[in-house]
């Protein structure tokens, strides 16, 4: 007899193909199929059944005109009883569920910068997608929702399976991407819906009534998205006023890396870069080189050409790297940064390249095509985040051959081996954050990179790294089990 099929309530802000503004939705496209592909002697003889639920953006609604029709279903308001449709579309064997409703209905980003009308949305979503599982009758074993959107299922859970049969084996993970959103005082929003503000005097009472601290107070575990970051947000300086409350949660709280795509990022397949190569075949990256030197105006020449791709935002530590630039005006680099966000960081970006137009480029927008271009022509990725709860983009970079220089901190620390003269790592890692600090890493990879030899095997041990999400997922699979046989 075939075993019950263990099922996961997958709930997300986003997730990748349909929608992606960040990590997250990388996170929430890819563990789902890796979850569903694990071999049997993983799950504990149990297959996983993960039902991905995401709101259904306005951004969305527009390029998925026709999805299936699944259901509707009311969610209880003070105001009175608010409707939420819900669909279905199956992207690549996975099945998203979506669900709509006024508050997710209207033509908004996907993350609004007004708290009020984020916390309308996504607490409206949380509330609709828990109800989505009882209408459907599939009771769900694990609850798993990432971040704040989705912190307010698994409170709402804990205080219903207390007297919900429907709801009272399922356990609950909630997993940390980033700390620091906590969602916003949201007291008006849950009293419409009837959820007081804790009284748990565990918790700061600030924070009584944002999203994310109720969820990590009601859930059965919590993980983060790495282990480093996962013994980081116990300290004041990385755990936003939380560090206390968390750790009397310290025996639930996991750490487990991110994975990426590694077929989506593969520079032997990528159709988007000029040259193809793998690691057998790493001379043919210079061509790649060559190629974005041209299309980007820099001169061909062999100097290290560095390259920034992510959100203009403090945590990346954007005026760290321009800084740490400036301070290595000596060394004979080239550099592109490739980002949006803060309008102060994007105009520092555009000042240093009016300032060193000859070896300095900004390209201001969102461009996946360039960033690939990037990944597969850059010498050396530079990331030098304030703080990183894991990070993508140095995954993709040495799974690339293009070496990571960034700053020890959170899942950069998990995910990069620092390189010494005669011992090659993957990359190069430094802590102080004055521009300082990544001079001296910059300096140290300058001399590596003056020796053919070294550098191929620093750029051959990062692309031999496995960040599959196969490994993540099998992390993930043993807490489910885990929590499943304390449920039982
Ligand atoms: P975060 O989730 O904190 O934004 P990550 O490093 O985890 O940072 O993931 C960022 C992802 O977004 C990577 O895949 C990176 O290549 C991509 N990315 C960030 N900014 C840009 C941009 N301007 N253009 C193209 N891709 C970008």
């Amino acid at each position: 007899m075939t075993p019950e099929p263990m099922k996961i309530l997958f709930l997300a802000a986003e997730a990748a193909p349909l929608v992606k503004v960040g990590g997250l939705g990388d996170v929430a496209g890819s563990l789902p199929p890796a979850l569903r592909q694990l071999p049997p002697e993983v799950t504990g003889g149990r297959p996983l059944d993960v039902r991905v639920v995401i709101p259904f953006h306005g951004e969305v609604q527009q390029r998925l005109p026709a999805p299936e029709w699944v259901t509707n279903l009311l969610v209880e308001r003070a105001s009175g009883a608010v409707q939420a449709r819900v669909f279905k579309v199956n992207a690549g064997g996975q099945v998203y569920y979506l669900i709509s409703g006024p508050p997710i209905d209207q033509p908004l980003p996907v993350y609004s910068p007004d708290d009020r009308v984020n916390g309308e949305k996504y607490i409206f979503f949380s509330l609709a997608a828990l109800e989505l599982a009882r209408q459907l009758n599939w009771q769900p074993d694990i609850l798993h929702a990432h971040d704040w959107h989705t912190a307010i299922a698994v409170y709402r859970l804990c205080q219903n399976r207390l007297v919900d049969p429907f709801f009272q084996n399922t356990r609950s993970l909630l997993t940390i991407h980033n700390l620091p959103y906590l969602g916003g005082d949201a007291t008006e929003i849950l009293a419409e819906y009837g959820i007081p503000p804790t009284q748990n005097r565990s918790l700061p009472a600030w924070a009584r009534s944002f999203p994310l601290p109720l969820g990590l107070l009601a859930a059965d575990k919590i993980s983060a998205v790495s282990p480093s970051y996962a013994r980081e947000i116990l300290t004041p300086e990385f755990g936003c006023g939380l560090q206390d409350f968390l750790a009397t949660r310290q025996q639930d709280i996991h750490g487990i890396l991110n994975g990426i795509d590694t077929a989506a990022w593969d520079p032997a397949t990528d159709p988007g870069i000029p040259r193809p190569y793998s690691i057998d075949t790493l001379d043919l990256r210079r061509a790649n080189k060559t190629t974005l030197q041209e299309e980007l105006g820099l001169s061909v020449s062999d100097d290290p050409l560095l390259v920034f791709i992510g959100r203009m935002d403090n945590q990346k530590g954007v005026d760290l790297a321009i800084e740490g630039l400036r301070k290595a005006l000596d060394l004979p680099w080239q550099a592109v940064f490739l980002g949006t966000g803060s309008a102060l960081l994007e105009s520092a970006a555009r000042s240093m390249e009016s300032e060193h137009p000859d070896r300095f480029r900004a390209v201001i927008r969102f461009d996946t095509a360039l960033s690939r271009r990037l990944y597969a022509g850059g010498d050396m990725l530079l990331m030098p985040s304030r703080y990183e709860p894991c990070g993508l983009a140095q995954m993709i970079a040495m799974r690339y051959g293009c070496v990571p220089v960034a700053r020890a901190t959170g899942g950069l620390i998990d995910s990069i081996r620092d390189s010494r003269p005669g011992s090659p790592g993957t990359g190069f890692l430094f802590s102080d954050t004055s521009g300082g600090g990544l001079e001296a890493a910059l300096n140290r990879a300058f001399q590596a990179y003056q020796n053919a030899d070294a550098w191929q095997a620093i750029q051959k041990n990062g692309m031999e790294q496995d960040f599959s999400w196969t490994r993540s997922a099998i992390e993930y699979a043993k807490i489910y089990h885990q929590m499943s046989e304390d449920a039982s």
